[in-house]
């Protein structure tokens, strides 16, 4: 493997196992990996520690889980029982012009940012991170329909909110195992590329109509598209299963009262094939890295 990062000190707190993954990846790059909160041993150029402050220092970049931080600053680290909060005494720690880098940043992350005057990059929303990352999260989501429903996906009636990129990727499985694929969308532009596609393209508008007939439901949006008086005309043995950002975008009290299965299934790609997932973010990150440290480069050279 290219040592692309040969040179490099990175700092990956907490996450999930994908990040265990992660950690293999970027050292086989080159990395020199500082981990907190992560099973992961010692190694040549893979250290451990359980302070935080140790843990940033001299980083040329910090690498934070998926989900960040919560709104106190407490890290997402379900692999151990510590509990770490990210605040503004890491300070003296941190190298200047260090880059942080999250999947998503709340207000608390951002704030935190701005007054540990870090670079902060989200990748979540990056087009080719989303896209790769659908990969899994769409086989997480068949894999949870095949243990939910007493039928095959082959054959069943498979319907999906919204045809992004998790959307998309989820359509197309979902019709390579045989499914009924109706995707529901707003844009005429989605709804065309929906039938070119040679799925069934139904609109919003229409969703209470068509919604009877449904064995799946999975759900991309992020906002509430089942309500109530949606879910109501699902049939009782229909399930749905909601991938979108937490809350997601489904009356899940609706769901209980009406006896309908419904789950939000949130981080699959950490859950359901973490391997894959930190090999595909170690496919992205060191190009960011890189192209940050370019960039910051040329910034001091012109100043
Ligand atoms: P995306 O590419 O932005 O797709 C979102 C889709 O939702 C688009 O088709 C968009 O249509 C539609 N949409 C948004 N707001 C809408 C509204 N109010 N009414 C109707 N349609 C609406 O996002 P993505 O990458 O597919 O991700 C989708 C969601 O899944 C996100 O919340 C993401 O965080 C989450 N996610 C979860 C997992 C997991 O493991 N559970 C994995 C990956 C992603 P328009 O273009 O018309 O706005």
């Amino acid at each position: 493997m290219k040592q692309v990062l040969a040179g490099y000190k990175l700092t990956v707190l907490g996450g999930d196992l994908r990040n265990v993954y992660l950690i293999e990846e970027l050292a086989e790059q080159g990395a020199f990996i500082k981990a907190l909160g992560l099973p992961v041993s010692c190694q040549n150029n893979i250290v451990t520690l359980s302070s935080l402050e140790e843990a940033v220092r001299d980083a040329d970049a910090v690498i934070l889980p998926m989900p960040g931080v919560n709104e106190q600053g407490k890290l997402f680290a379900p692999l151990t029982d510590e509990n770490y909060y990210l605040t503004r005494e890491i300070k003296d720690s941190l190298k200047p012009g260090v880059l942080f880098i999250v999947g998503f940043a709340n207000n608390y992350l951002k704030q935190l940012a701005a007054a540990l005057e870090v670079e902060l990059i989200e990748i979540a929303e990056m087009d080719h991170v989303a896209i790769y990352n659908s990969i899994p999260s769409a086989e997480g989501a068949i894999q949870m329909a095949m243990e939910m429903v007493p039928i095959t996906i082959h054959g069943s009636k498979a319907f999906i909110l919204g045809f992004g990129r998790t959307g998309q990727t989820l359509a197309r499985m979902l019709s390579g195992i045989g499914a009924e694929v109706y995707v529901v969308a707003r844009k005429p532009k989605d709804l065309a590329r929906i039938y070119e596609q040679r799925y069934i393209p139904v609109n919003f508008k229409e969703l209470e109509e068509k919604l009877k007939v449904a064995d799946i439901v999975f759900n991309t949006v992020p906002s509430l598209v089942l309500p109530a008086d949606l879910i109501k005309k699902l049939k009782k043995d229909a399930v749905i299963i909601d991938l979108a950002s937490n809350p997601g975008g489904v009356d899940f009290e609706a769901a209980k009262s009406y006896g309908i299965q419904a789950v939000l299934a949130p981080g699959l790609p950490g859950k359901v094939a973490p391997k894959t997932a930190g090999k595909l973010l170690a496919k992205v990150l060191p190009d960011l890295i890189l192209k940050y440290r370019n960039a910051r480069d040329w910034r001091e050279r012109n100043e």
